[in-house]
């Protein structure tokens, strides 16, 4: 394997409902700055069933080129269909680069390719970076359970492969005057020979909005006391229409599942207002949501470190503060 042979910074463009997701977005903005360093392209890749307007999208968030698969095989999201579409797109321009985000088709996506390809890939990364000269992808992430930053490095295999978590990169603003390249790719695939059927797809009933992507999050934590009164911070979310965030030890209290843990070992957010409710303040927790655009801390304690790291604070109870922000907000909105 030649190193010469591998240019260019990818980015598969992951589409919902429609819509580039906005993590693809946000790696767009990254590897922009990665496809500068080292004075090369960046490239979307878009697969899908009626995509192909979306590369335009591509462009004005920073790609030069998009590669696109748009056919009927690629409708729903499948391991094989995309997996196959990206190695053969992979083997045809050989990226030095590829990132994807940390999506569950992200991830199922990313560990698939790198299955098939002679190469690594680091999961869950947080900060990107690349040397100039040699091409290496600096990738960080937390590891030993968040204790250490850990700077991931693939030596000799190409293309250096990442997924990254939605929120710790920054998208470019939308440019629709960028201009760039749009090339249709194809494969041989036909439906017969393609394992898996989408028979159905469940949508979940209750939809919460995800906390990465969450414009409001309100976030809870021990000093609720029981998963009972956890309630009442599902109450005001859905009052506000915001996501429920959690401190760890409410989570590993089994109040909430994992995917609302806001913190080092869960999710990083930055949402234009949290709500911090009986949370201390832990330097775990607030490395998770401290580039929050408003943050509003609530706790009985006026010593609680939540202080130090909030815009406002209100020093009380819970327990009375919360149900008179319920009332007052019920009573705004209608
Ligand atoms: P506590 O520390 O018990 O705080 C409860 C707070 O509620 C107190 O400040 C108290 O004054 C207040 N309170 C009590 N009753 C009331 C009331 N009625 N009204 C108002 N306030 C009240 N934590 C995370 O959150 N996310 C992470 O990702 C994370 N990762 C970690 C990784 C490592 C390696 C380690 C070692 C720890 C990690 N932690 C993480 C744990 C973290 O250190 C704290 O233990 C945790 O955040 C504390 O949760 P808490 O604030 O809900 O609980």
């Amino acid at each position: 394997m030649s190193f010469e042979d591998y240019r260019g910074v990818w980015v598969f463009m992951e589409v919902k409902d429609g819509a580039i997701v906005p993590v693809a977005k946000e790696l767009l903005g990254a590897g922009r700055q990665l496809a500068d360093k080292r004075k090369t392209e960046l490239a979307g890749v878009l697969i899908g069933d009626g995509v192909s307007a979306l590369a335009e999208e591509a462009i004005y968030y920073g790609a030069d080129q998009v590669y696109v698969y748009d056919a009927p095989i690629f409708k729903h999201y499948r391991t094989e269909t995309y997996m196959r579409a990206l190695l053969a797109c992979t083997e045809k321009y050989k990226p030095e680069i590829i990132l994807y985000g940390a999506t569950s088709t992200g991830k199922d996506l990313a560990s698939a390719v790198a299955t098939d390809l002679p190469t690594g890939l680091t999961a869950d990364t947080t900060q990107l970076d690349v040397e100039e000269d040699t091409g290496l992808l600096l990738a960080s992430r937390p590891a030993f359970g968040g204790n250490i930053m850990a700077t991931i490095l693939c030596k000799k295999y190409r293309p250096q492969m990442a997924t990254v978590r939605p929120k710790v990169v920054r998208a470019l603003p939308r440019d629709a005057s960028r201009i760039g390249t749009i090339t249709r790719e194809s494969i041989e695939l036909r439906e017969e020979d393609v394992r898996t059927k989408v028979l159905e797809i469940v949508r979940q009933t209750v939809q919460r909005v995800r906390i990465d992507e969450a414009d409001i999050i309100v976030a809870g934590g021990k000093g609720l006391g029981s998963p009972a009164g956890f309630q009442l911070i599902h109450e005001f979310a859905d009052v506000i229409g915001a996501a429920v965030g959690a401190s760890r030890d409410v989570v590993e209290a089994g109040w909430i599942g994992h995917h609302h843990q806001v913190g080092q070992t869960g999710v990083t957010v930055t949402p234009k207002i949290y709500f911090a409710i009986g949370i201390s303040g832990a330097i775990q927790h607030i490395v998770g949501m401290q580039n929050s655009g408003l943050i509003i801390a609530i706790n009985k304690d006026p010593g609680a470190l939540i202080f130090q790291s909030c815009h406002y604070g209100i020093v009380g109870d819970a327990f009375e503060i919360v149900p008179m922000l319920i009332e007052q907000f019920k009573h705004a909105l209608g």
